[in-house]
């Protein structure tokens, strides 16, 4: 009998900061997205239960990602902006 294990990640995105950060890659001052990364662990590619978390901002331009603490990150979800859905 073969188990297949394995991992997943899942990207959800919170929004994005009130503040205007400047990307150290690009150089551009903007808005960066808030995004909080998953790991899973997958039995049999169902995932199973998640075993990490990492918080990131990632600059809308070139899509660079920079790792922020909990403390900090909380901080910038506190005064985020939401995505506005437009209505076509
Ligand atoms: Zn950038």
């Amino acid at each position: 009998m073969i188990i297949i294990v394995g991992n997943k990640h899942f990207t959800h995105h919170r929004g994005r900061t009130e503040e205007k950060i400047t990307c150290p890659s690009c150089g551009h001052s903007l808005n960066f997205v808030l995004n909080t990364v998953s790991s899973w662990f997958t039995m049999v590619f169902i995932p199973i239960f998640p075993y990490r978390f990492k918080r990131r901002v990632e600059c809308p331009f070139c899509r660079t990602c920079l790792r922020v603490d909990k403390e900090k990150y909380n901080a910038l979800l506190k005064t985020r902006k939401r995505d506005r859905i437009r209505k076509i």
